[in-house]
C-alpha cells in the first residue's frame, strides 16, 4: 500500500458538492495532506510548492464509488436464477451458496476476488452483508483493510424462516455480533453495522437483541425494505400488529434509532415515505437488481422529492455487476421509465444519479465521496481518449460514464493511499 498521502494532483477534476451541481476544472489541481483534501485550485498552489506534484493531464479525476449496498458471499452467484423472483430465488440459490462460508477457508478463497473487483471497479467505500458466519466475516473484514478500502460489514442475523444451515440460535448469534462489534468498532476504515437480513428470517426476540446493541454501541443498521410485493405480503402475515413493514423495525430500534441503509424501498405509500424522512433512514437504490428479480421500479424522484437520503447499491448476486457507473445509467433508466408512466416524476439528470453514487452514500462514512476541501482523498483516475480531450471535463465524463469501463480505471485511492495499480 502506498504511504506517501501528501501530494498535489493535477488533472481534469469534477466532482457534485450537491445533486443539481457539477463542479469542474480542466487541468486543476487538488492538494492533498495526510490523505485528506484540504485545497483545490485552477492555478498551481504556490503554497505547496513542497509537495510533490502528480502530473495527470488529460485524465479525469472524481470522487470513488459508494456501494451501499452489496452481499459479498453472493459474489460466487452472480449472474444465476435471474428468472426467478425474490423468494424462490433466496431459496434456490442464495440460502443454498451462503452455508458454503461457514468454511473459513472458501472466505479466504473468495473475498480477496470480490475486494480486488470491488477497487478496480473504482469503489472506495462499501456497506456490505457477509453471512451468519463470524470467522468468514472477520476474514471479510481483514480482506477489505489490508486492501485498503473503506466498509461497514455486517455479520447476517438470522433465525427464522431460513435453510436450517443459516438458521442461527438467537442468544448465540447476539453473542457472536457483539464480539464482531467489539473487534472492528474502533478500526479506521472497516466498521461493523448492524445486520439484520430481513424482517422474515428475524424473530421478535432478534431484532430486541440487535437493536438493543446498535444502540448500545452507537452502531449503524442496515437490511432491507419494501422489495417485493410477496416479502412485503410474508412480512404483514407475520407481524399482523404492526401497520408498516417498516414499522416493525422501527419498533425494535432498527430504524432510524441510529443511521440506518435501508435496501430497496421500492413499494412505499406516501406516508411510509415521509417517515422515512423524519427519521432520516437511506433508502438504497440497486437498479440493477429490481430489474433482474423483476422487484419494480424505484420513484427514487418520489423519494427525492419527498427529503429522502437515497444512495445507490450493486446488490450482488441480485445485481449483476460491481462497477457502478453501470448503476448510475441504469437508475437513470429507470426513472425515465417511470416518467412515461408517472409524468410528476421527472427523470434524474446524470448530476444526481451521480451525486447518489458518491457524496450520497459517502457521507454515511463520513466527509468523503467529494473532492471538496475537508473531504477524504478517495478518488479516481480514469483515461479518457484522444479523441474527446477538447470536451468540457463534464462532457468526459459523461462519455466515461456511459461507455467507459472498468480497465479505463488508472488508479484508484483512499484516504490519499493507492489501492490499484500504479502509485506517485
Ligand atoms: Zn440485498
Amino acid at each position: 500500500m502506498e504511504k506517501q498521502t501528501s501530494f498535489v494532483l493535477q488533472g481534469n477534476i469534477i466532482y457534485t458538492p450537491d445533486k443539481d451541481h457539477f463542479v469542474s476544472l480542466k487541468d486543476g489541481y487538488l492538494v492533498i495532506e495526510n490523505g485528506r483534501i484540504t485545497a483545490i485550485s485552477a492555478q498551481k498552489p504556490a503554497d505547496y510548492s513542497s509537495l510533490p506534484l502528480k502530473e495527470c493531464s488529460g485524465k479525469l479525476i472524481m470522487p470513488g464509488f459508494a456501494d451501499m449496498h452489496l452481499h459479498a458471499p453472493q459474489y460466487i452467484q452472480i449472474g444465476m436464477g435471474m428468472d426467478d423472483q425474490l423468494l424462490d430465488w433466496l431459496d434456490q440459490y442464495t440460502f443454498k451458496e451462503e452455508p458454503k462460508f461457514a468454511d473459513p477457508n472458501f472466505a479466504r478463497k473468495i473475498y480477496p476476488l470480490l475486494v480486488d473487483e470491488l477497487a478496480n471497479c473504482g469503489t472506495t467505500s462499501a456497506a456490505i452483508f457477509a453471512t451468519i458466519h463470524k470467522e468468514s466475516t472477520d476474514i471479510l473484514c481483514d480482506t477489505l483493510a489490508q486492501k485498503g478500502l473503506r466498509a461497514y460489514v455486517g455479520k447476517v442475523n438470522m433465525d427464522t424462516n431460513s435453510a436450517p444451515a443459516l438458521t442461527e440460535d438467537t442468544e448465540q448469534s447476539l453473542a457472536d455480533t457483539e464480539a464482531f462489534i467489539q473487534k472492528w468498532q474502533k478500526h479506521d476504515l472497516v466498521k461493523p453495522i448492524v445486520t439484520p437480513r430481513f424482517v422474515p428470517s428475524t424473530t421478535a426476540k432478534m431484532m430486541t437483541g440487535l437493536g438493543k446493541l446498535a444502540q448500545e454501541y452507537h452502531i449503524p443498521v442496515q437490511s432491507h425494505l419494501s422489495e417485493n410485493p410477496g416479502e412485503i405480503q410474508l412480512v404483514k402475515e407475520l407481524f399482523p400488529e404492526d401497520k408498516y413493514y417498516m414499522s416493525v423495525y422501527e419498533r425494535f430500534g432498527l430504524f432510524g434509532q441510529t443511521p440506518t441503509l435501508m435496501a430497496h424501498c421500492i413499494h412505499l405509500s406516501d406516508e411510509e415515505i415521509d417517515i422515512m424522512a423524519k427519521r432520516k433512514v437511506y433508502a438504497v437504490h440497486c437498479p440493477a437488481s429490481n430489474l433482474n428479480l423483476a422487484s419494480g421500479l424505484m420513484p427514487t424522484r418520489k423519494l427525492l422529492n419527498a427529503g429522502v437520503n437515497v444512495a445507490l447499491g450493486t446488490d450482488i448476486g441480485g445485481g449483476h455487476t460491481l462497477y457502478m457507473p453501470h448503476e448510475i445509467v441504469r437508475a437513470i433508466e429507470i426513472s425515465k421509465i417511470r416518467s412515461l408512466y408517472h409524468p410528476e416524476e421527472t427523470p434524474l439528470k446524470l448530476c444526481e444519479a451521480f451525486y447518489l453514487a458518491t457524496k450520497a452514500g459517502g457521507a454515511f462514512f463520513g466527509q468523503t465521496g467529494s473532492l471538496e476541501a475537508g473531504c477524504s482523498a478517495d478518488f479516481l483516475i480514469t483515461d479518457i481518449p484522444d479523441f474527446q480531450q477538447d470536451r468540457t471535463v463534464e462532457e468526459q465524463l459523461q462519455y466515461f460514464i456511459y461507455h467507459g469501463t472498468a480497465q479505463d480505471i488508472r488508479e484508484v485511492y483512499v484516504n490519499g493511499r493507492s489501492i490499484k495499480k500504479q502509485t506517485i
